[in-house]
């Protein structure tokens, strides 16, 4: 059979891709190597979410005098949490074949490569197998990045984050080596399980992408609880379980590195042609490479590596495909994103150190969480922050920032201010639910 679309990769903008273009009755076949749900559903997102709150619910017992609870002899089972953490998934799991399964899309276990293309005609093996489409889209993802350190390949101390969410026991010591998104979210839960955490950063912040006073409140607190940050330390080698960086030698049971992602363009070599920077697929506006009938959604762009970005080119790239009308892009000045350290960190939208970078005059709000009285309720002893950046000529919104649980539950709320271009006048109509953290949005108009 000659299909409509290939698609490579069932991550989230794979199987949204096959979902949508299936759906609209379009022959699709959908090749993924390992489980559907990619990195995001199996060895990312949703695990660490899982096991983060199992950690939460830890810490929390172990830390509820504050509100005039005292729980003696409280105890966690790791094992309990890993299985939870994989009966999770595998429901997920489920939920997306049911979401995919349907007459016009067919799922191809198995190593996908591409052996040939013309404009007119894709052709791919899989398990020995041709498949023939008009339209290939690339969902490869990404695969954690091994930084050229010495002792860090072949190293049984050393884990990745798959390794570190597949461990059937905890560490009894860590040092994370990048202080970025996943190497802070795996601090919280070490630290929350009360395993001694080191974090090494070589820039001279944690989260060096995300709004500095906001980062400031979350290093602050994480120091005073005990994580040993280290920051603007360079790793010079690993020795086993032993650390060199900046002249000085740090020692740990297992090392996590967390330096970054990669885009995965194994398969893909017969695409000589096909445009790369820096090592990812160069797209336009509407998911497009260079290459007239092939597509790339996700973090194999390289453009920003998050699930939701994934699953939004691809409902826009198939959008393109089926010549749906108008055309939509995608809005990159609007995505948000989210940390889930404890607090959470939740952001959309510029930094004012964007701005600057783009001479964009602007006015900076700022108000601590304290002002909702939500907040106060539930968050003993935390102050919090919410930054609002604002376009000081037009008056919009351009970008939100913020620290304190539980804003990624309504960081959407600024995303649709940002997006929509709203004023803070026309921002200031919404009217958020009464007592509840979202209407810190309103409090700071
Ligand atoms: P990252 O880019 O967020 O952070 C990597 C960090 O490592 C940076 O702070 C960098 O300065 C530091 N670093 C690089 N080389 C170093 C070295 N040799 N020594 C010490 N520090 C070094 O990458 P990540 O944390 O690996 O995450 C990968 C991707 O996955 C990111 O794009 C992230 O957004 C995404 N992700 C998102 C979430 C979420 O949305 N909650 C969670 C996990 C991962």
């Amino acid at each position: 059979m000659r299909y409509f679309l290939a698609i490579i990769g069932g991550g989230p903008a794979g199987y949204t891709a096959a979902e949508k273009a299936s759906k609209a009755g379009k022959e699709v076949v959908l090749f993924e190597q390992n489980a559907v749900g990619g990195t995001c559903l199996n060895v990312g997102c949703i695990p660490t979410k899982s096991l983060l709150y199992g950690a939460k619910q830890y810490y929390n017992a172990t830390h509820a005098q504050k509100y005039g609870v005292t729980a003696e002899n409280v105890t966690f089972d790791f094992a309990a949490m890993q299985k939870r953490k994989t009966i999770v998934v595998r429901k997920l799991v489920a939920g997306i074949k049911q979401r995919i399964n349907n007459e016009h899309c067919t799922l191809v276990s198995g190593f996908a490569k591409v052996e040939s293309r013309t404009d007119e005609l894709v052709t791919i093996e899989c398990n020995g197998e041709t498949y023939e489409a008009e339209n290939l889209m690339i969902c490869t993802g990404s695969t954690n990045f091994v930084p050229p350190i010495p002792g860090i390949k072949d190293n049984p101390a050393v884990w990745d984050s798959t390794d570190a969410l597949a461990a059937a026991e905890l560490p009894k010591s860590i040092i994370i080596v990048g202080g970025g998104v996943i190497g802070m979210e795996f601090a919280t839960l070490y630290h929350e399980l009360g395993i001694p955490v080191t974090v090494i950063e070589a820039l001279p912040t944690i989260l060096p992408n995300l709004d500095p006073e906001v980062v400031s409140v979350l290093a602050d607190k994480y120091k005073k609880a005990g994580i040993n940050i280290l920051t603007e330390t360079r790793v010079e080698s690993i020795d086993g379980g032993k650390v060199t960086a900046n002249g000085e030698v740090y020692e740990a049971e297992r090392i996590l590195v967390s330096v970054g992602r990669r885009a995965n363009l194994n398969g893909l070599e017969a695409l000589k042609d096909i445009e790369l920077n820096r090592g990812a697929i160069v797209i336009d506006d509407f998911c497009k490479t260079n290459l007239p009938n092939v597509y790339a959604c996700g973090d194999v762009t390289g453009k920003i590596m998050l699930a939701h970005v994934a699953a939004r080119q691809a409902e826009v790239a198939v959008g393109r495909m089926l010549k749906q009308i108008p055309l939509q892009r995608i809005a990159y000045n609007a995505i948000p994103s989210v940390v889930y350290t404890n607090p959470e960190i939740a952001s959309v939208g510029i930094t004012e150190a964007q701005a600057a970078e783009l001479n964009i005059e602007t006015e900076v709000r700022k108000l601590p969480m304290t002002f909702s009285g939500r907040f106060m309720a539930e968050n003993e002893g935390e102050t919090g922050l919410c930054k609002m950046i604002i376009d000081a000529k037009k008056k919009s919104v351009l970008g939100v920032h913020m620290i304190g649980n539980p804003c990624s539950e309504f960081v959407a709320a600024a995303s649709f201010a940002v997006r929509m271009g709203y004023t803070t006048a026309e921002f200031e109509q919404v009217v958020f639910p009464h007592p509840t953290v979202s209407e810190i949005l309103h409090e700071i108009l």
